[in-house]
């Protein structure tokens, strides 16, 4: 019905012809005219449609116009649509109903064509500009609508944004300092023209303040205040006001020109220099304990804090205070943990200096033949048991320096058959006394790899000595070795207590063991399985655990990377067999725990070389010059001179004939060998050294640089 632009016009009349003759007149004016013979259908078509203007005749049968009239004004859609009566008498339009009908004009017939035109003329035109009115009131509405949807949307997302950007450097780093630096940074500008962190420690005693503010020329700059007293009182105050209660404090109508800072601060450098208008305190509350306080000020900007910005603030709050709380436990675990290293460190390095002495004396006391069976039986016990502690204060020390990251590896080619061989050596008393039977299976060429044969003997070692621990005596142990392509494959079987499924995977992490309840003459620290698995992969290897459960026994196998023959280079000379003819030397030992001195002195003398032994430094000086000793086994921790300054100027002495000069000291890291080498030393070796070693040191030709 409505056309495009064109504007409605409604003709009421009963006559055809009458209504043909209106359409006739008005097809001029080029808008939409539209017919209805009857009030009722009259009343159809306004209520389907708007019109600019109702052209109505008086006189119709039925319903008469002017009852049409007040039907039309009575639905509000057309209560104001201006309607002009057509009649044929001025009187019987009788005006004043005619108005009162809500007539606006009226029309007498016969009609003249230009008036009629020229009135319906002036209510369209009036619609056309009424609805242009209404039309661009309508586009400023939904502009305006729109921009603030848009404005919203913008702000959300600047919050959302805030908060998620807030979020990322919160829990970007545990560093405790930094969480606590960077964190009253994060609401400047966007939420606040200042801000500070104030933090209370756990009696809820004000501690430490770090303060961020925006400034025009530097940027956000910050400040730590570290005694409360140069906070200003009233801020003071209301921190322990928003801790007590653990609600947001919201104030509006601070005092003009107060600052965070006590007065006599604001002199220092850098200081936020303005005075705030509005302050929000936070509780930043982690775990129902009161960390601290945030506080948000605002002045310079002019801002005030709108019910949004402070939910928001609520939430960074909340942010907030996990992180800090985050960081601080993580310091105290990372603490913990250090101390714990510390002090598993000092145990290690104390427990092992008695074990030196212990150790000479075990083996002085095997030397003497004329014992009887029994008392070889007590020695040998002892032997062992010297033997397992020195296994486990030297597994305490590594994992020390394995926490710290600083085992060292001393690379050369390595034959995996003698690597084996130690081992196997080495575990021979618990096997023995475990009355497990061991089989051996060893690929018949070369197995070389490239690695630290101690580190990999102490690795095989370990699980040898797992193997026989946890399996029932009388047990079967298998130890294979292949090379498959570039792999060489240790692998260590045994028939014994087994692993379950779900401790597989954990099994080489610290300190796992199975069963804590095990014989403890049985167990060890849980260390060991750790160790091997870090010594493996620094050889660039790795190592598995199998097992098909309790009882059913357990393999480890072990892959290191395959060294080729052009890929090998020369091997190290061999020890001296320990059965040659051994030369007499003249040995000084200086040490200031007499009983090692002692005992190691007794032991040169067994292996029939010549001793002199000293507790001092000073002592050791002076008696080098007399004794014109070939080998100085020299102490490093010496009161007074100490080790390292008494091999100097033993070097300095320029004695004849050169001694060899061999450090023994608890400290065995790259650094400490390196010192050693620095100072003059030859040799550098672990306490408890290990006789062997030091037998195959006597008995090497002339010194050369070397360490042990
Ligand atoms: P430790 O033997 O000192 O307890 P390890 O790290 O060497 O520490 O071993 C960790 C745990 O792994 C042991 O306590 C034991 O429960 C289990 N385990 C290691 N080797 C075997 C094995 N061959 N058979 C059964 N269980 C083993």
């Amino acid at each position: 019905m409505e056309s495009e632009d064109k504007i409605n016009i409604l003709i009421v009349d009963d006559l055809p012809e009458k209504l043909l003759a209106l359409e006739t007149i008005l097809e001029e004016l080029g808008e939409n005219v539209v017919k209805a013979n009857s009030g009722v259908e009259a009343l159809r078509l306004v209520l389907a449609a708007d019109f600019a203007v109702i052209l109505l005749d008086v006189n119709m049968p039925g319903m008469t116009g002017f009852e049409t009239a007040a039907l039309i004004r009575q639905r509000r859609k057309s209560a104001h649509t201006p309607i002009i009566f057509i009649t044929a008498f001025a009187d019987e339009m009788h005006t004043a109903q005619g108005y009162s009908m809500g007539a606006v004009d009226y029309i007498l017939s016969p009609i003249v064509p230009e008036i009629l035109r020229s009135k319906v003329r002036v209510f369209v035109d009036l619609y056309r500009m009424t609805q242009q009115v209404q039309r661009q009131a309508d586009e400023r509405v939904a502009l305006a609508r729109e921009q603030a949807a848009r404005a919203a949307a913008e702000e959300a997302t600047r919050r959302s944004t805030f908060l998620a950007e807030a979020s990322k450097v919160l829990s970007s780093s545990l560093d405790y300092e930094a969480t606590l630096r960077g964190l009253p940074r994060l609401p400047v500008p966007y939420l606040a023209d200042v801000s500070a962190i104030s933090l209370v420690d756990e009696r809820g005693r004000l501690r430490h303040t770090e303060l961020a503010w925006s400034d025009s020329r530097h940027g956000t700059c910050t400040v730590s205040v570290a005694a409360p007293e140069e906070l200003h009182p009233r801020l003071i105050e209301a921190i322990h006001r928003v801790l007590e209660s653990g609600k947001l404090e919201y104030r509006a109508d601070l005092p003009p020109g107060l600052s965070l800072l006590a007065s006599q601060r604001q002199s220092l450098e850098p200081s936020p220099r303005f005075g705030l208008h509005t302050l929000v305190l936070l509780p930043l509350l982690a775990r129902e304990r009161a960390l601290g306080v945030l506080a948000l000020g605002m002045g310079p900007s002019g801002r005030r804090y709108t019910p949004s910005d402070l939910a928001l603030a609520e939430d960074l709050a909340a942010r907030a205070a996990s992180a800090l709380d985050n960081a601080r436990l993580y310091r105290n675990v990372q603490e913990a943990n250090r101390h714990k290293n510390e002090f598993l460190s000092m145990l290690a390095h104390e427990l092992r200096n008695p074990l030196a002495p212990i150790r000479n004396a075990i083996q002085l006391l095997r030397l003497n033949q004329s014992q009887d069976s029994d008392t070889q039986a007590l020695h040998d016990m002892i032997d062992r048991q010297v033997h397992q502690l020195v296994r486990l204060v030297d597994d305490l020390l590594d994992l020390s320096r394995i926490t710290r990251g600083k085992i060292h590896l001393k690379m050369e080619t390595v034959d995996v058959t003698s690597v084996i061989a130690r081992a196997v050596e080495t575990n021979r008393p618990i096997l023995d006394a475990r009355k497990h039977q061991l089989t051996i299976a060893l690929a018949p060429a070369p197995l070389k790899a490239r690695g630290d044969p101690v580190r990999l003997a102490q690795v095989i070692g370990n699980l040898l000595n797992n193997a026989a621990k946890y399996t029932e005596e009388g047990g079967q142990i298998h130890l294979g070795a292949e090379c498959r392509r570039d792999t060489i494959r240790i692998g260590v079987r045994d028939n014994g207590v087994g692993i379950p499924s779900e401790m597989l995977s954990s099994i080489f992490e610290l300190f796992t063991q199975v069963d804590r309840s095990l014989d403890r003459s049985q167990g060890g620290l849980g260390i060991g399985l750790t160790l091997v698995h870090k010594i493996v992969e620094m050889h660039g290897g790795r190592v598995e655990a199998f097992s098909e459960g309790p009882n059913r026994g357990s393999e480890f196998v072990v892959h290191l990377p395959a060294l080729h023959d052009d890929e090998s280079v020369a091997m190290p000379p061999q020890e001296t067999a320990a059965s040659c003819k051994l030369p007499r030397r003249r040995v000084l030992i200086v040490d200031d725990n007499a009983d090692a001195a002692r005992s190691l002195g007794m032991l040169m003398e067994m292996g029939g070389h010549e001793a002199r032994l000293c507790f001092d430094g000073q002592q050791g000086l002076f008696e080098a010059e007399r004794f014109q000793p070939e080998v100085v086994l020299l102490d490093i921790g010496l009161p007074g001179l100490d080790g390292f300054e008494v091999a100097r100027r033993l070097r300095a002495m320029n004695l004849a004939p050169r001694p060899l000069l061999v450090a023994l000291t608890g400290y065995g890291q790259a650094e400490d060998v390196h010192r050693s080498l620095e100072a003059g030393f030859d040799h550098h070796l672990v306490k408890p050294a290990d006789p062997h070693i030091l037998t195959g040191l006597l008995t090497s030709p002339p010194p050369g640089n070397g360490v042990a």
